[in-house]
């Protein structure tokens, strides 16, 4: 049982920067997420990609504003349950309770939902055995060290950004791709295809096209061989130790969806100047919230969770009044 101002549900950025807001109005929060480590998309999607358009920064991987984030919010000492899906609100206004499936209670006066796209997790394909790959390592869906995977013999499954781009990204460090697709087109931004025709010219990428996966061949989770298939019925063995499959996220809000709040197209309609949700003293910010003229960018994320801490701030401090004050007067705690 823990007991907090601020429950934040979801450590992506937008989350982590709600932890820094609501400790500079001098709220307790407490982050909650699913995932092992903090960071949400940036972390376990891109953490070496750069980011070109957080304010300030002219460039900065996911996983460098992560780290940022973190060093930003240190001062606040701010609790994390990790590893822990949040799955049942109860409560009203000024007195929640959350329950995870760890079991953990987190009683807050307010709820904060920086659920992104939800709990997320990857589409999987539909091949046998495929666990006991995954669970090795040798079938994954993020790739969180390109080093890693340095004379890998890889195949790369999908038509879109993700696929292309890290067939780009790994060529010349893994021994062998192979992109497979089940069409000759790929989705992705035309600069990224006129590189990774380059690719295909220079032979570090080898297109398997038009194919789907059919089947892993291995043994004890070590992958010897990618079998994929024609519609017709035509097969391929892929030699390889690695398969990176990329098609989409499920954008499930799971557990959140059941909570009554009101919704549109899997997102939390909220009141745009304090992103208060339909359930007073709950608020949801980052992609998951949805207003009119909403954009899915992690700096409106971050405006959001100014404006949320700041509507919080009656609910969990009803005696005292909110007198806006920049941080430069404020300042942050010293560090322990
Ligand atoms: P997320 O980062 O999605 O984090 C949400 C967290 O909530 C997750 O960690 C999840 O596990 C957790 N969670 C959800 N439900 C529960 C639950 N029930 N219990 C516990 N935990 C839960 N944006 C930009 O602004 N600029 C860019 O250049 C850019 N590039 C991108 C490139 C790629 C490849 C991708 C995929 C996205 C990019 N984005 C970019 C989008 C950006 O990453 C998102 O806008 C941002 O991550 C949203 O932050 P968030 O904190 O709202 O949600």
């Amino acid at each position: 049982m823990m007991q907090t101002d601020v429950a934040i549900v979801g450590a992506g950025p937008v989350g982590l920067f709600a932890a820094f807001e609501c400790g500079m109005l001098k709220l307790t929060s407490v982050l909650i997420d699913s995932l092992p480590e903090t960071g949400g998309q940036c972390a376990a999607l891109y953490p070496e990609k750069p980011i070109y358009d957080i304010p300030a920064h002219p460039s900065i991987d996911g996983a460098d504003l992560v780290a940022a984030l973190e060093r930003q919010i240190a001062p606040f000492a701010v609790p994390r349950l990790l590893e822990r899906r949040v799955e049942r609100l109860e409560g009203t206004r000024g007195a929640f309770s959350l329950y995870t499936d760890r079991g953990d209670v987190v009683q807050a006066r307010a709820v904060v939902i920086a659920a992104g796209a939800g709990a997320f997790g990857p589409n999987r394909p539909p091949l046998a055995g495929i666990e006991a790959f995954e669970q090795t390592g040798a079938v994954q869906y993020f790739v969180r060290r390109r080093e890693a995977l340095r004379g890998a013999s890889v195949v790369i499954a999908g038509g879109g950004d993700s696929a292309v781009d890290w067939a780009l990204a790994l060529a010349g460090i893994a021994e062998r791709i192979y992109l497979v697709h089940r069409r000759e087109k790929f989705r992705a931004a035309p600069e990224s295809l006129a590189r990774l025709a380059t690719a295909r010219e220079r032979g570090s990428v080898e297109f398997v096209v038009p194919y789907q996966l059919r089947g892993l061949h291995g043994e004890a989770g070590v992958l010897e061989a990618v079998e994929v298939a024609t519609l017709e019925g035509e097969s391929r063995r892929l030699k390889a130790d690695t398969l990176l499959a990329f098609f989409g996220l499920s954008t499930d809000l799971g557990p959140i969806a059941h909570w009554g709040l009101h919704s549109a197209m899997h997102h939390i309609q909220v009141t745009p100047s304090t992103c208060e949700t339909s359930c007073a003293g709950v608020f949801a910010i980052g992609d998951v919230a949805t207003y009119p003229g909403k954009l899915k960018l992690i700096l409106q994320g971050f405006s959001e969770a100014a404006m949320a801490a700041h509507a919080i701030h009656p609910i969990a401090r009803p005696e005292t009044a909110l007198h806006f004050e920049y941080s430069t007067s404020k300042g942050v705690p010293a560090l322990q």
